[in-house]
Formats: structure tokens, sequence, C-alpha cells
């Protein structure tokens, strides 16, 4: 129980000096997903999975199925870990391609109202 309750300190230590979500420049919402890296694990059947030790925040560990290899008799499955900083960010500064859409059109707009107003 200690090592495991020292793991989970060391956790949320890690938790509070994680990097925040950017915000969306249009709507204000929080966007990007975690940019994860995926450590395949094996380990000995009679065993349960070996829990993650390295400095990466663990995002999520699975194992790939409860049946031992018939070979080596290991399970296998794969740890998901984070460095707390980095996002994956496809439309970046905005949240999603519809929230861009929509900046877009809405500047668009608004440039075509001086030209109206002329006429
Ligand atoms: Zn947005």
């Amino acid at each position: 129980m200690g090592p495991r309750k020292s793991d989970f300190t060391e956790q949320l230590k890690r938790a509070r000096q994680m990097s925040k979500r950017p915000k969306c420049v249009h709507c204000g919402q929080s966007y990007g997903q975690r940019d994860v890296t995926t450590i395949r694990i094996e380990w000995p059947a009679t065993q349960p999975m070996p829990p993650y030790k390295g400095n990466m925040v663990l995002s999520k560990s699975e194992a790939a199925t409860n049946i031992p290899h018939s070979v080596t008799g290991n399970l296998f499955g794969w740890h998901h870990v984070w460095d707390g900083e980095t996002f994956v960010k496809p439309y970046e500064p905005f949240c999603t391609l519809r929230c861009a859409l929509d900046y877009a059109r809405r500047a668009y707009a608004r440039s075509r109202q001086p030209a109206l107003r002329r006429a």
C-alpha cells in the first residue's frame, strides 16, 4: 500500500503542474486532446499488470486480453502516457473546424457591411 500511495501523490503533484488546455479564440471553449504516447507492456500471467513507473503523466492503462500468450505465457497491454503539456490541436487557434468556419463567415459579413452602407 505504501508505494502505491506515494505513486498516487506523485501523479497528483504532476497533475497540478500540467498545462491547461488552450482556449478557442472564437467561442472561448477549452479544446485539444492530450497528445499521448503508447507504451506496450508484457508481464507474466501469474502477476498483476505492472504499474507505470516513468516520469510522464499516466492517462490510462489497459490489458489487451486476459488470456495468456500460448508460447510466452505472458499477458500484454499498454500504458498511455502524456508529457503533461502537449495537446493535439488540429484547428488551432479554434476548437473545431465548425467554429473556424463560423468565425470566417462572421468576419466576411463584417467586411461587407461598410460597402453596403456606402451604396
Ligand atoms: Zn470554438
